[in-house]
């Protein structure tokens, strides 16, 4: 099984991969745990072109391709070989990110970022999807911490740009009901992770 973890900065989605992965661990469960941008030495290779330099360094469009081709590779390299070797994978981050941020905040659109998936991964899919979701006003405090925080390329967005995240990635879990799970994020991490678990319960 293939699962991606999806939110906005600040949402706790990295500690959530975490604690998520050894609860499925303690059921028995082999799981190799990745991100995006990353996960693959070529793909690590690429997150450094993203996350480095100034905030103009890429265009959109750039920074697109580079997303799907770091995509491509942790596709290829990482997550398709644990699936054949019948593990699962968490995975924070993956197509949906570049759909909210390159396609929806920055403005390239959903078709765009979905054929360059097309050409670097096959249209390749989770089978699950999981949204962390908070309240507005407690994401954008947190964002706003994160933010003022962040030692790379990706610090300097504003409010009304994390809104357009996040809300793409709601229009994105209404329109494929299937795949999407919206997980309720607020609260102390160990009450979150359950909510999780419950999410791939049928899969358990
Ligand atoms: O998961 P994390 O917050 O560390 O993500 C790294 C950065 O890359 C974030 O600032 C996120 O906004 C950005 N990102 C992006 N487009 C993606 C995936 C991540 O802009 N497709």
């Amino acid at each position: 099984r293939f699962i991606s973890l999806e939110g906005g900065e600040g949402v706790g989605k990295s500690t959530q991969a975490r604690l998520f992965a050894a609860a499925l661990r303690e059921r028995g469960v082999e799981v190799v745990e990745t991100r995006e941008p990353g996960g693959s030495p070529g793909a690590e290779a690429i997150r450094a072109l993203l996350l480095q330099g100034e905030a103009e360094r890429w265009t959109a469009r750039t920074e697109a391709l580079l997303f799907a081709a770091a995509r491509a590779d942790h596709v290829a390299r990482t997550i398709r070989p644990a699936l054949a070797a019948d593990k699962w994978v968490v995975c924070d981050r993956f197509l949906d990110s570049s759909l909210a941020y390159q396609g929806g905040a920055d403005g390239l659109g959903e078709d765009l970022i979905r054929a360059l998936h097309a050409i670097g991964s096959e249209g390749f899919l989770p089978d699950r999807t999981l949204l962390l979701a908070l309240p507005e006003a407690v994401a954008m405090e947190r964002e706003a911490i994160r933010d003022a925080g962040r030692p790379d390329r990706f610090g300097a967005r504003d409010p009304e740009y994390h809104r357009k995240v996040t809300a793409t990635f709601r229009r994105l879990a209404d329109a494929e009901p299937a795949r999407w799970r919206i997980i309720d994020a607020s609260g102390e991490a160990d009450m979150v992770t359950p909510r999780l678990v419950e999410s791939v319960s049928e899969w358990l």
